[in-house]
């Protein structure tokens, strides 16, 4: 296999990064300067999410398509079942595999209008993610990621629901889980001891958010249904300024990061918003592998060794 189940498949631990497709001249700025900074880290991947209701479909398609071509960037393009017939998906992922997209994250998506309404499957479209999951395999040799809650789906009833539905994903051919954000250790590791016991062996990729301001991580946190913990909002929302701030969510994020490694998470995926100062921050923090500085150095010693 290649793409992400050939770096899955050697053992270490996946760094891997998540852009949105920006809407101005100036987001594509920023997003192009984000993708050079990630780029040197050679990270497992670049994810690129597809807008809520499908809305941007072309331009999910046309950034990964972009990103796979003129990047050494692997893509993981988010797709989600949203307002597509079953035909529509078929074509979304054939044009994937022309543009040399090898892995998507599958997702059923939300419905566009309220996100937190009752959700219609398009008449002649998928229900769940497991279906989805069953076409993209039919459809071609992609690597397959899907989507983990480490509070649960905000829809599942329970937990017991919530983790048959999980494994039905698996069963259907995901080859790995990225989570929703959250920000307290212990739920990814309840989420993964839940897993353990329903014999559920797929890698599931914690999912890190900086934290950074206080009003945008609360509206996150009530669109995702993540908890943020009193003491990180309190000082969140007392925070001076925007670099106190950033120092906030910046600890709080490589704290937890650090732990879940150390617990054997099997990777990091960094929330980015198309700016790469706070993930990198992160990122360096936690002393995670810079392929091009270690080249340097390696060049280094070279030269003392031949004075
Ligand atoms: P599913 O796995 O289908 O689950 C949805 C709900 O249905 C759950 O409560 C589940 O338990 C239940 N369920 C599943 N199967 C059954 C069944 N057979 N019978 C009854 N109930 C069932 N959204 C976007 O629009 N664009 C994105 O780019 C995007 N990226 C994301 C990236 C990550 C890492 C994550 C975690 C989420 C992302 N989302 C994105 C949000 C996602 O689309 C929503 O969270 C959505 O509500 C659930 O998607 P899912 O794939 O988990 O759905």
């Amino acid at each position: 296999p290649e793409g992400v189940r050939r770096r899955l498949a050697e053992g270490h631990p996946l760094y891997s990064f998540e852009v949105f497709p920006p809407k101005t001249p100036r987001g594509e700025r920023d997003l192009w300067r984000t993708l050079r900074d990630i780029e040197v880290l050679r990270p497992a991947f670049v994810s690129v999410t597809y807008g809520a209701g499908g809305s941007s479909r072309d331009r999910t398609t046309s950034l990964a398509e972009r990103i796979a071509q003129d990047t050494t960037l692997p893509v993981v393009a988010h797709l989600t079942a949203v307002g597509h017939s079953v035909a529509e998906l078929r074509r979304i992922i054939g044009s994937y595999a022309q543009a040399g997209v090898r892995d998507l994250l599958v997702l059923r998506g939300d419905p566009p209008a309220d996100p937190q309404g009752p959700w219609t499957p398009h008449p002649e479209g998928v229900r769940y993610a497991a279906e989805l999951v069953r076409l993209v395999r039919q459809a071609g040799d992609f690597g397959i990621g899907v989507a983990a809650f480490p509070e649960r789906h905000p829809r599942s009833p329970d937990w017991e629901q919530d983790i048959r539905h999980f494994v039905a994903k698996a069963r259907a051919g995901a080859d790995f889980a990225i989570t929703q954000m959250f920000f307290r250790a212990e739920d990814y590791f309840r989420l993964r001891d839940r897993l353990d016991a329903a014999g559920c062996t797929l890698p599931v990729i914690p999912e890190i958010m900086p934290a950074t301001r206080f009003r945008q991580i609360a509206r996150f946190a009530e669109l995702s249904g993540a908890t943020v913990p009193a003491e990180l909002a309190r000082r969140l929302e007392n925070a001076r300024d925007d670099a106190e701030g950033h120092r906030i969510g910046v600890d709080h994020a490589t704290a937890m990061a650090r732990h879940l490694l150390d617990q054997g998470a099997p990777g990091l995926h960094f929330i980015t918003l198309n700016r790469s100062t706070a993930a990198l921050d992160i990122y360096r923090g936690l002393g995670l592998p810079e392929p091009r500085r270690a080249l340097a150095a390696t060049a280094g010693g070279a030269d003392r060794g031949t004075r």
